[in-house]
């Protein structure tokens, strides 16, 4: 959602951040290892009306997505390079993803018939990249540990209806000695199945963890997609985080000890506070399990959420901070002056990754772009 009208919060994505994700992870990469940008769930929260033209200007010539509308949104920023769907896609997805040039990720010997069926019925070949399950992140790809499956996949490698241009796979952690023994395997299992003597079949498994921590995972291609965001401490503090979500301050008021002031009296003040009321809630993306866990930053420094997020609103205590005042600056995720709500800090809170939160405020909330980029 990109909006303009005021509201109660909006995200702020930061161009300047991202292009230099971008330019500080192909240095890493060096120039031997192709870059595919992934910008599923909407560039990750951060809108593909905003990320897909610093892509662009970035020279960047492959893009991962999961949808179709991702796909349109793409190829509406004016990009023509190529794109890559990172999961397997039903029928009429499929059908319906030729139009966009979707190169296909290919789950299985069946999906691949499917596909394959889907390219015959237009009489086109489909470009495809067979996945397959080599670091045992099961839920899609062809199992190659034995004979028969690697029978099964030289057959969908050959089918003609396809144009096999990758072979890839997934990894399930982000664990070093666990990419190191999955990368070994993916590197016998893929020229099991495949002649990747001429670079005519790329072969890819890394995602920002793997590739920026073990080059022996990048082989021709990798697949970077938190990275571009900034969410990944695999380089150190050397990338930037590209969201800030942001609300104002709507009313203040005072309570006694004692008081609760939420729903099912969850909460008692253990002291005198004043309390502010910041005008959004789960129905914004601000999650349930924020719920007295949750910090954000007003005037620079860290005030505690207090009691349940509401549907529309929630608390925090501002008692330390006089004098806050209604109309100042709230901020959920991001830097405020030399404080920062960092991802980590929103995975202590929340119990669960950062991610599962920001994708969702990204398409919740009015977002607005800032930093010039270039
Ligand atoms: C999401 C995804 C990526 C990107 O992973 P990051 O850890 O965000 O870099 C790459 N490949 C596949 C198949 C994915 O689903």
């Amino acid at each position: 959602m990109t909006a303009s009208t005021p509201a109660g919060g909006w995200v702020e994505i930061d161009r300047d951040a991202i292009s230099h994700n971008v330019r500080t992870i192909r240095a890493e990469l060096g120039p031997e290892v192709g870059f595919c940008a992934v910008v599923k769930a909407d560039a990750y929260g951060h809108g593909i009306d905003i990320v897909a033209p610093v892509l662009g200007e970035q020279k960047l010539g492959l893009i991962g997505l999961a949808s179709n509308e991702e796909a349109a949104a793409v190829r509406a920023s004016g990009f023509t390079g190529r794109l890559l769907r990172v999961r397997p896609a039903g029928r009429d997805e499929v059908d319906d993803g030729i139009r966009f040039g979707i190169e296909e990720w290919i789950g299985g010997a069946e999906h691949a018939g499917i596909v394959a069926g889907v390219a015959a019925a237009r009489g086109v070949r489909i470009r495809a990249h067979v996945s397959l399950n080599s670091t045992e992140l099961g839920r899609d790809g062809l199992e190659v540990g034995e004979p028969r499956g690697v029978h099964a996949a030289r057959g969908v490698l050959a089918d003609p209806r396809l144009d096999v241009v990758g072979v890839c796979s997934h990894f399930p952690c982000e664990d070093e000695d666990d990419v190191i023994a999955g990368a070994a395997r993916f590197d016998e299992q893929s020229r099991a199945v495949a002649d990747v003597s001429d670079g005519a079949v790329a072969r890819h498994c890394a995602t920002t963890f793997a590739a920026l921590r073990l080059p022996q995972s990048r082989f021709d291609l990798v697949r970077i997609g938190a990275g571009l965001y900034g969410d990944t401490d695999a380089l150190g503090g050397s990338l930037r985080p590209a969201m800030r979500v942001v609300s104002r301050i709507a009313a203040i008021n005072s309570y006694p000890r004692g008081s609760t002031v939420g729903y099912d009296r969850w909460h008692r003040l253990e002291a005198d506070a004043r309390l502010a009321l910041i005008p959004l809630g789960y129905a914004d993306g601000v999650h349930r399990s924020l719920s007295g866990t949750g910090e954000v930053l007003i005037r620079g420094r860290r005030a505690r959420i207090v009691d349940r997020i509401a549907m529309n609103s929630f608390l925090v205590d501002v008692s330390h901070l006089d004098p806050a005042t209604p109309g100042d600056e709230v901020v959920l995720f991001g830097a405020q002056g030399d404080e920062a709500i960092t991802a980590a800090d929103v995975e202590r809170a929340h119990g669960n990754i950062a991610a599962d939160l920001y994708v969702a405020w990204g398409r919740l909330l009015p977002r607005r772009a800032v930093g010039a980029s270039g």
